[in-house]
């Protein structure tokens, strides 16, 4: 069901040579759009999901277009694991420029059935997750000076959403991360802000069925679903050396929906 109407224009193009980006969340869908565009414009990618395969098949097509990625499987939730992976990871490359924190999953239910499990596994993922990336891998960004932090909320934790009280819950959660770690590391020009998408195609908007996905198109001004490198462009915007004076802040990406 993901759309394939918008051929992609000329592609945002900014220099990330000799950076390295951690990408969570990248053996598919905006995560995997994302490590490839980071490592299409020159970055070494660190690709976290956890599973091995898809990360192989990502780290593959990378290389096959002349990138540089390795990949790192890890459960953003677990905390001893994300230590030794960005461990891992300034080992193999020596440093951290970038960090996305794009890993993110749904258990949707409305409030009276909505279960420990459902909204413990999200806000552990999604939220726990960022905090879990972004307390590690500010260390060495923190030593360096220099850093980019992205992390990829919802609109959904702007408005709310029938169905997401656990999913707002945790991408409101990671706004308010967000703006507050901003805080704390601009006096080491290292900037953190959040994309907050719409409805993108993904497998995680496949499992809302055709019946839904066309009444979301009716009320996205855009008509359509946003792609995967639509999102991907926003975050290679906020990654770049240029976006040097922007912290803090939420990018909305999602056809006009909220606006
Ligand atoms: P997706 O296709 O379901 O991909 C989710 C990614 O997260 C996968 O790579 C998955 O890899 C990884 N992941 C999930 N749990 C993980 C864990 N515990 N540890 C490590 N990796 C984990 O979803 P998507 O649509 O690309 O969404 C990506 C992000 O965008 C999410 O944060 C989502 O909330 C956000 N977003 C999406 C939309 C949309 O319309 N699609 C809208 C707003 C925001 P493994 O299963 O291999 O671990």
């Amino acid at each position: 069901m993901a759309e394939k109407n918008q051929t992609p224009p000329a592609r945002l193009a900014v220099d990330l040579s000799g950076q390295v980006a951690i990408v969570t969340g990248a053996s598919q869908g905006i995560g995997r759009a994302v490590a490839e565009t980071l490592a299409a414009n020159g970055a070494k990618v660190a690709a976290v999901a956890r599973n091995a395969e898809k990360l192989a098949s990502l780290v593959e097509a990378v290389q096959a277009a002349g990138g540089e990625a390795q990949a790192f499987p890890c459960d953003v939730a677990d905390a001893d694991a994300v230590t030794s992976t960005v461990d891992a990871i300034v080992e193999a490359f020596g440093k951290v420029d970038i960090l996305v924190n794009n890993a993110g999953i749904t258990r949707d239910t409305l409030l009276p059935r909505m279960g420990d499990d459902e909204w413990d596994a999200v806000i552990s993922t999604n939220l726990r997750g960022p905090f879990l990336f972004m307390r590690a891998a500010s260390r060495p960004m923190m030593q360096q000076r220099y850093g980019r932090i992205v992390n990829v909320a919802s609109v959904s934790g702007m408005i709310g959403n029938p169905g997401q009280s656990n999913y707002s819950a945790s991408k409101a959660g990671l706004i308010g991360l967000t703006r507050t770690v901003a805080k704390e590391l601009a006096g080491r020009k290292i900037t953190v802000n959040a994309v907050a998408p719409g409805f993108i195609a993904s497998e995680m908007t496949e499992a809302l069925g055709p019946a839904l996905l066309d009444e979301v198109k009716k009320r996205v001004p855009a008509k359509r679903l946003g792609e995967a490198w639509e999102i991907a462009d926003a975050v290679l915007f906020l990654a770049s050396p240029s976006a040097s004076y922007l912290t803090a802040q939420v990018m909305v990406v999602d056809g006009g929906l909220i606006g």
